[in-house]
């Protein structure tokens, strides 16, 4: 490296000469417009303005010049520094742009792209209406009871005082196990639950009994070979058709609303006498029959003003005898609704087959209820 030299003749220090400089900075200036990304950039800053730079070098050699020499020297390798640094910045600040424009094309997330990620499921309104009945005679103070769907035939058929000539016995409505040896049937309702319940314990008896059932039926509509059914059963002493009647009409409050009671209709079962069918008030017209302020009749209930719910009945003594309870002591009620009938008028679900087919966009806007 030179050291101070008043001999020198600045015109000759090759490195500092003019024409020299300018070689310097467009070689740089060149440097940088070529750097096609950050990294190249990088590598022409330390080339090109870096401390073992040309330019770098020759501001050093400013300082062996002698002193009238300096000034001029100093301004042309100052200028050349400065359009140096200028254009890094500005080649940088491209770059820099270019680059954010591209990680952000790159890494972009398209949110209507299908997932594939699980759907969520959804519980099955049957389940979730079968959980809200229970409640309501839980709340009571009953309990649920459950049984088997494969029964005894004696305790589908002959405990319930169905004799072995009632119709519901044939081959047309029932599914019968083989061997036929074993009597043993896909029980045709919930009954058998409440011989079960009587059979293996003391009254005073409360049950509500939920349960899948299965009959011969073609799928259609309005039929399917498996429904479910809710059963409730009271043995107590002293039991009437009025604590039967208070009941449900308390649990059609609680299904359908205030002011949302029943009527009894005489009628006719094995298992119960006196029998009646039980109907609601229709929960859309409120009983009028009528929609659009009388100008049309209501669909749900088709003009009736009631809609048909369930059977119910004073227990028939011979059926208590049959589960050995003593009808001189007890007496008691029993009644039986279908839950997919019910929860097809409830909701306004208009065919069955929709109920059954397992589709979770049917199950899904019934919501989640725990
Ligand atoms: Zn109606």
């Amino acid at each position: 490296m030179s050291g101070p030299n008043s001999d020198y003749d600045p015109v000759e220090v090759t490195p500092l000469r003019a024409d020299e400089v300018e070689a310097m900075r467009d070689a740089a200036l060149a440097a940088i417009e070529a750097a096609a990304d950050l990294e190249a950039l990088k590598q022409a800053r330390l080339d090109h303005a870096g401390d073992r730079s040309p330019l770098a070098l020759a501001n050093r050699e400013i300082g062996a010049l002698p002193p009238q020499a300096r000034k001029e020297a100093g301004k042309r390798v100052g200028q050349a520094r400065g359009a140096v640094n200028q254009a890094l910045a500005a080649r940088l600040a491209v770059l820099e742009a270019e680059h954010e424009e591209r990680m952000l094309a790159e890494e972009r997330v398209d949110v209507t792209l299908p997932t594939d990620r699980r759907p969520r499921g959804a519980r099955h309104p049957i389940t979730t209406m079968s959980e809200r009945i229970a409640d309501v005679f839980v709340a009571m103070g009953w309990e649920v009871a459950e049984g088997p769907q494969v029964e005894a035939e004696w305790l589908n058929f002959d405990a319930l005082n169905l004799g072995p000539d009632h119709p519901a016995r044939t081959m047309q409505d029932t599914f019968w196990l083989e061997p036929a040896e074993a009597a043993l049937v896909l029980r045709t309702h919930t009954s058998p639950v409440q011989a079960r319940t009587m059979l293996t314990r003391e009254p005073p008896i409360y049950v509500v009994c939920p349960g899948r059932v299965y009959r011969t039926d073609e799928i259609d509509a309005t039929h399917s070979p498996v429904f479910h059914q809710v059963e409730g059963l009271v043995i107590d002493r002293g039991i009437t058709m009025a604590h039967l009647k208070g009941s449900l009409d308390h649990f059609a409050t609680a299904m359908f609303g205030e002011g949302i009671t029943t009527r009894f209709r005489p009628s006719y079962f094995p298992f119960t006498e006196p029998s009646a069918e039980v109907d609601l008030v229709c929960f859309v017209c409120r009983g009028t029959g009528t929609a659009d302020g009388g100008a049309q009749s209501c669909r749900t209930c088709r003009g009736e003003g009631w809609i048909e719910w369930g059977g119910c009945g004073v227990v028939n003594p011979r059926v208590l005898v049959a589960c050995g309870v003593d009808p001189e002591t007890w007496t008691g009620f029993a009644f039986g609704m279908g839950i997919d009938r019910t929860l097809m008028f409830r909701h306004g679900v208009e065919d069955m087959r929709d109920v059954f087919e397992g589709d979770v966009r049917f199950a899904q806007p019934f919501g989640v209820e725990i």
